[in-house]
């Protein structure tokens, strides 16, 4: 289901301060930064919704940065990012499970890496990371495996719901004066006189400045204005849910020692109640369609038995994948070409959700340096998100509260038809689960999609998201 095809006469189409193309999780915090810049601000979104890629499948953990290769820009902005959100998650509604980490050695040769481990946490400023002997381990987790040999813990790594953050960012950039243009694929565009024009499935949209954020497809989207500097080599990573009745199993995220290519294997709760396991770091060339493999998930499952034996008396509630937008270089992909109105943001591999505001913020210098000043709004509007995670309360439990749509995730018929109303309805099945939790729990929506559907049809033909002081979009 997509918006529907509306192009403006070429001689109304607007000029947009700046374009940004890709509606993911860092497109989504640089349109919420841009707009409260007081730039008239376009995000330009392919699919029916936003978070259609990477952003849609990770493991929700807001990083400290304590591993992150020093002096680089990843660095940078995830602890930028981690902070950032910290400072402003309350305001806007947002949770944050502040669940700690324990990096465990599960032999001696990751024992041995321990203390380089911890030198670079320290050398990254991230000073509360502390070693724990192995009897110190297993005190804090007790459903550890015996043989867990030490580790390192990691106090301000927490979890949060990977959804509602990029939604609250968005939500706050239209409703300080930005525009949303959904089912908008970039085809192409050509900058004349200082000003772009993009070619869009929806007709043409013009900007002075244009930000590529098109995550897995950031290097097709870069041959617009260059060719790419870099190549998108995405990296899958599998994962298994575990049931909810698993999350007693582990209080902290239980990360494994990494290795050169990947954080490797973690064991960690989720902001819905579930525990997760995953995820793996596989080579694919496929961009959009993450798929999942029984061999996969099998040794995944293995590994997590390896770390908690307990685990194999629970159930699996399910399984997903998603796609790291990786380059053939470790760090993001960040720079501004000041003659050519371009910016480029790619690269965004696999720390992003936490990134992004700190992303957000470091190429909103690199505008204000190479295109000009910046006149922030002085009272933005902060607008409130619905909570959806397991710890804090959520409508079911209020008295008067609607029927109970998804007895999984204890959804409402009220929270569905909101999800499907106000500035930024759900534009598809895919976006009102990332609204709701619907259809997401043991079921997997056996149960209620059929209600799901009957509530969601009148709405979803023909989502028009347009709010604030563009008509255009
Ligand atoms: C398995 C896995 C685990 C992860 N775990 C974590 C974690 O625990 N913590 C953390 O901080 N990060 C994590 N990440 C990383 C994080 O998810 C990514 O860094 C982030 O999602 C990248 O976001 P993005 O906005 O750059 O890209 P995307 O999410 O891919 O967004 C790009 C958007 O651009 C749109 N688009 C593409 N081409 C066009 C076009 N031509 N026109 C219009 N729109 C277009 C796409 O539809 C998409 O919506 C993980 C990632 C994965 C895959």
């Amino acid at each position: 289901m997509s918006e529907p095809a509306y192009a403006p006469p070429v001689s109304e189409v607007p000029i947009h301060d700046v374009a940004i193309i890709g509606g993911g999780v860092v497109g989504c915090a640089l349109f919420r930064a841009f707009a409260l810049a007081g730039l008239d601000t376009l995000l330009i979104e392919r699919d029916a919704d936003l978070l259609a890629g990477a952003s849609k499948a990770n493991s929700a953990i807001l990083h400290t940065g304590f591993d992150a290769p020093p002096g680089s820009l990843e660095h940078r902005c995830v602890v930028a990012g981690h902070a950032a959100y910290t400072a402003l998650h309350e305001r806007l509604g947002l949770k944050l499970l502040p669940t700690t980490a324990i990096l465990a050695a599960w032999t001696e040769a990751d024992l041995e890496k321990l203390p380089g481990i911890l030198a670079t946490a320290h050398q990254n400023g991230v000073h509360d990371v502390r070693a724990l002997t192995a009897d110190e381990v297993r005190a804090r987790e007790p459903h550890l495996a015996p043989d867990v040999k030490g580790g390192l813990l990691v106090p301000g790594e927490g979890v949060i719901d990977p959804w509602s953050a990029p939604h609250a960012y968005a939500l706050q950039a239209l409703l300080n004066g930005g525009a949303l243009l959904r089912g908008a694929n970039v085809t192409g565009g050509e900058r004349e006189g200082g000003v772009w024009r993009l070619a869009t499935s929806k007709g043409e949209r013009r900007a002075r400045v244009v930000i590529n954020a098109a995550g897995l497809q950031g290097d097709i989207v870069e041959a617009i204005a260059r060719p790419s500097p870099f190549e998108i080599r995405p990296r899958k990573g599998q994962f298994v849910v575990m049931d909810k009745t698993a999350a007693r199993l582990a209080s902290a995220i239980i990360l494994p020692v990494p290795n050169e290519r990947t954080k490797g294997v973690v064991i960690c709760r989720t902001a819905f109640g579930n525990l997760l396991v995953g995820p793996t770091a596989e080579e694919t060339p496929e961009r959009v369609i993450p798929t999942v493999e029984q061999e996969m998930l099998e040794g995944l499952l293995a590994q997590g038995r390896r770390m908690i034996p307990a685990l194999a008396d629970e159930p699996v509630t399910a399984l997903y994948a998603g796609l790291r937008p990786a380059t053939q270089f470790k760090d993001y992909q960040v720079e501004a070409i000041a003659d050519q109105g371009w910016i480029t943001v790619g690269g965004i591999r696999s720390t992003g959700l936490t990134g992004s505001l700190g992303i957000a913020d470091h190429v909103l210098g690199l505008y204000e340096e190479r295109f000009g000043a910046l006149k922030p709004i002085a009272e933005p509007v902060w607008p409130m998100m619905p909570n959806l995670t397991e710890e804090f309360p959520r409508p079911w439990q209020e008295d008067g509260r609607s029927s109970i749509v998804c007895h999984c995730e204890m959804v409402t018929e009220a929270e569905i038809r909101a999800a499907l109303t106000g500035p930024m309805p759900a534009g598809n099945i895919g976006g009102l689960k990332r609204r709701t939790r619907c259809m997401m729990g043991r079921c997997q929506g056996f149960y209620c999609t059929r209600r799901v559907m009957e509530i969601a049809a009148p709405a979803l033909p023909g989502l028009v998201a347009k709010i604030g002081g563009h008509a255009d979009a």
